[in-house]
């Protein structure tokens, strides 16, 4: 009965969500929020209603990415209002209930349990709706995965036929050395076990952009002729210092066969998304909480981000 209710609570708060898309990884520090937040600052760019809810509660960082640290919410009558990064972008997260960017949560599961419920039922989403909510999650499966999961599938699983929110799954974000994959493993179990659809594997910071790559190396005869020797030169920069460009070359075994992020994702039969470089004007656009697509349209990690956001 309290359950129904529970359910019922959340299904009316998410009521004018068409898609809402968990963002999980299975350890910390692999990229997890800054995919989150691309991909919302993304698909705001492109038009759509993006929502960004922040359960990593002991680690919120979705404010500061999505440009809108310092910011707070205001409760009303009928809830709390989101902090709206631009028009089309509208983010929750305890970080605008703490203040202090450096105040630190220390909260056992119940708590932060409750306060995820809280933030379900009680957030005054766009009134004109959200295509996607987006959801950023802690690090690992923990008790508030399973409650977040728990709560959203009661409340939206039998939704089918009907209008209002559908779970469209999760994104599953990793970097490709086997200390992450064997985590994202324990994950992706976690998702068979709790039925929860994964929407796809994203390797994120595989391989270094290094400013090689923006190089042109011209090699000229002497009748004055010039050549393109560009692929060579890279390809012998390639072979000479892997480690260069392949931030994790023993790992990073492509085709899906292998035993990188795409042949795991082979192995669970979930979509591989794709592979983010490592790039240090995605980090700064996040440090400043800016939309990377549009800053930096022509770089590597940037059709990258657009084709997942293609897939998903
Ligand atoms: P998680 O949410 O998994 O703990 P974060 O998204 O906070 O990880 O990322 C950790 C750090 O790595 C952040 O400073 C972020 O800007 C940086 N980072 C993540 N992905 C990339 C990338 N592809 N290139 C450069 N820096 C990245």
């Amino acid at each position: 009965q309290m359950k129904d209710l529970e359910h019922e609570n959340i299904r009316n708060a998410l009521s004018n969500i068409q898609n809402v898309i968990l963002v999980l990884s299975g350890k910390g520090g692999v990229g997890k929020s800054t995919v989150c937040c691309q991909l919302a600052h993304t698909l705001a760019a492109r038009g759509y209603g993006v929502g960004v809810l922040d359960v990593d509660i002991c680690g919120p960082s979705v404010a500061r990415m999505l440009g809108c640290s310092g910011r707070t919410v205001h409760k009303s009558g009928s809830g709390w209002m989101p902090v709206y990064a631009n028009p089309n972008l509208s983010v929750m997260s305890i970080s605008f209930l703490l203040g202090d960017d450096d105040a630190a949560v220390v909260w056992r599961g119940p708590r932060k349990n409750g306060l995820i419920k809280q933030f379900l039922t009680e957030t005054c989403w766009d009134e004109e709706g959200l295509d996607y909510l987006l959801i950023d999650t802690p690090p690992g499966t923990s008790d508030e995965h399973i409650s977040t999961v728990q709560y959203l599938q009661g409340a939206l699983a039998s939704r089918d036929g009907e209008t209002g929110a559908k779970l469209g799954g999760a994104v599953m974000v990793t970097t490709p050395e086997e200390v992450a994959m064997m985590d994202v493993r324990k994950e992706l179990n976690f998702c068979v076990k709790t039925k929860l659809n994964v929407l796809g594997v994203v390797e994120n910071m595989s391989r270094f952009q290094t400013p090689v790559n923006k190089l042109t190396f011209l090699s000229r005869d002497e009748n004055g002729q010039e050549t393109d020797k560009t692929d060579v030169v890279l390809e012998t920069i390639k072979e000479k210092c892997p480690e260069l460009l392949d931030m994790f070359a023993t790992a990073n075994v492509f085709p899906p066969s292998g035993n990188g992020p795409a042949g795991m994702a082979a192995k669970f039969q979930v979509p591989y998304l794709g592979s983010i470089p490592l790039d240090t004007n995605l980090l700064k656009s996040c440090d400043e909480g800016k939309c990377f697509v549009q800053h930096f349209p022509k770089s590597a990690a940037s059709t990258s981000m657009n084709r997942i956001v293609d897939q998903i």
